[in-house]
């Protein structure tokens, strides 16, 4: 359904500091590239939310019967400590800590990576490129650039000329940093780099002997600087321009504003329409990241392990939490507001629920019609969360007033009341009705039944079924552990 054509979206665009009407470049298709994580460690709930909100945007485009190619990348080289052209590769550094390949480093964490997204629900993209898949691409983009007359090599490194690329061109359109500035704020370290200016940034660097990952190219045997891989993935993929770029605000600088130089060198062509930043997730009123150690993983909420939460809690409700704050607005996580979040989650499937038992009535005492109308308002209002979900929260009052006989749906508008209400809550917010406290206490029923069976195996001296209940337990991830006072297990 090209539901598209009577919503119009406003997109917060971060290039213009504006809200501005959203018109994809061909109409009914929208390109939507992501900067998707770099693989040397688990991605932690900071990075889940910036992906979730891509993740909304992506479900709502498709709602809106867009056809979307969602192009979101995996780095897997390139990206080195603290963003800088100097310094160790994230992904080497770890793979010599660790002292396993670079590669298995990248297996580890895509894979820990997607398993992640498939607990909390994401829609998978339409393409996930990787970088080292495309350095051919890559090195093809550095020679255009030099063609071009906006790079240059210094011992087997090539270095983007920002002073040269600022003389027609705006280096900072999308930061607000101005070139003049950054000599001030860009370190050269010990006077090692070989940068016409503090403010270039590589585009290839020669690989010290150290440095493992490393690729032969006209210049050195080396590896490609961070920014390049967007730049040639997002071409490749969705063309010279496209319609939406996204990230978090983190990346703004210098990583888009390198791409926007790198691409604009190329192309001649403004890359990007929609340049959309999310906010950070903090806690302990701290940014979360990995470098610091402030943060919290994904499965470990969901487990329970942790040393931050109370308990464990299910993966749509950490969604349900993330997406009642504004995804430009800084989000505090904390327990006290997951269990704030958890009653409001509850009270919601409640509803939803309850609505499957409703009799229609002979009377509307509720439009529909209207109301579903504020929640598409709500969506096409540059994707605004909060307030779709406090639209949400009128239903769970209509419904309500339905239980207890105050308010009456005919049987279309119940069908459509129930239409929407499912399309918001499961298809574009994602959220999910499993009752996870449900589902363990049934797991823990099934288990404490085949302990009695086992018990009764065991006094049958029936030692091979005995052993069949524990070893196909241990193979479901379920250990007994036999002791004076009986059989209990635990659940890995
Ligand atoms: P990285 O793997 O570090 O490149 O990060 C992947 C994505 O997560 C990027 O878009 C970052 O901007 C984003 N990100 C990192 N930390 C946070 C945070 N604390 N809150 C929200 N997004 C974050
Ligand atoms: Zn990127």
């Amino acid at each position: 359904m090209e539901r598209y054509k009577e919503n119009k979206i406003k997109v917060y665009n971060s290039l213009s500091k504006k809200k501005e009407n959203f018109k994809p470049i061909t109409e009914g298709y929208v390109g939507m590239y992501v900067c998707g994580p770099t693989v040397y460690s688990n991605a932690h709930l900071g990075n889940v939310r910036t992906f979730m909100f891509f993740d909304i945007v992506y479900r709502y485009l498709l709602h809106l019967g867009y056809k979307v190619r969602y192009v979101r990348n995996i780095t897997d080289a390139g990206h080195l400590e603290n963003d800088a052209d100097e310094g160790e590769d994230r992904i080497a550094k770890k793979a010599r800590i660790e002292k396993i390949e670079p590669m298995e480093v990248v297996q580890r964490y895509t894979v820990d990576f997607h398993n992640v997204l498939k607990n909390y629900n994401f829609l998978p993209p339409s393409i996930e490129p990787t970088a080292t898949g495309h350095i051919v691409e890559q090195i093809e983009m550095i020679k255009e650039i030099i063609e071009k007359g906006l790079a240059y090599e210094v011992n087997g490194s090539v270095y983007f000329d920002v002073l040269e690329y600022n003389k027609n061109e705006h280096y900072g359109i999308l930061s607000g940093r101005k070139v003049e500035d950054l000599i001030h704020n860009t370190r050269t370290l010990d006077g090692q780099s070989d940068k016409k200016n503090p403010q270039d940034f590589a585009l290839w660097k020669k690989a010290d002997e150290r440095h493992i990952m490393r690729w032969p190219s006209p210049w050195s045997d080396g590896f490609p600087g961070w920014h390049l891989e967007c730049s040639v993935m997002s071409t490749k993929y969705l063309g010279e321009q496209f319609d939406i770029h996204g990230g978090g605000m983190d990346l703004k600088f210098p990583h888009h504003e390198c791409e926007i130089a790198q691409s604009k060198t190329c192309s001649g062509k403004t890359p990007v329409n929609y340049w959309m930043h999310t906010n950070m997730l903090l806690l302990n009123s701290q940014k979360m990241a990995k470098s610091t150690g402030n943060f919290i993983l994904p499965n470990e909420i969901l487990s329970g392990e942790n040393d931050i939460l109370p308990k464990a809690f299910a993966a749509s409700v950490v969604r349900f939490f993330n997406l009642q704050a504004n995804y430009r607005s800084i989000l505090d996580f904390s327990g006290e507001a997951l269990e704030a979040s958890e009653k409001g989650h509850t009270k919601l499937m409640e509803a939803v629920n309850f609505l499957d038992k409703i009799a229609a009535g002979k009377i509307s005492t509720f439009n529909v019609q209207e109301w579903e109308n504020s929640c598409y308002d709500a969506m096409n209002d540059d994707f605004n969360t909060p307030i779709l979900i406090a639209n949400l929260f009128e239903a769970v009052k209509v419904i309500n007033h339905i239980k207890e006989q105050n308010a009456s749906l005919t049987a279309p508008d119940l069908f459509a009341f129930k239409k929407a209400l499912n399309g918001f809550v499961f298809d574009i917010l994602g959220l999910t009705n499993e009752n996870s406290k449900d589902s363990s206490e049934k797991i823990n029923g099934v288990v404490e039944l085949l302990i009695k069976l086992r018990k009764e195996a065991r006094e049958n001296k029936d030692w091979a079924l005995s052993d069949q209940i524990r070893d196909e337990l241990i193979v479901l991830g379920i250990q007994l552990k036999d002791g004076k006072e009986g059989t209990t297990f635990s659940v890995n």
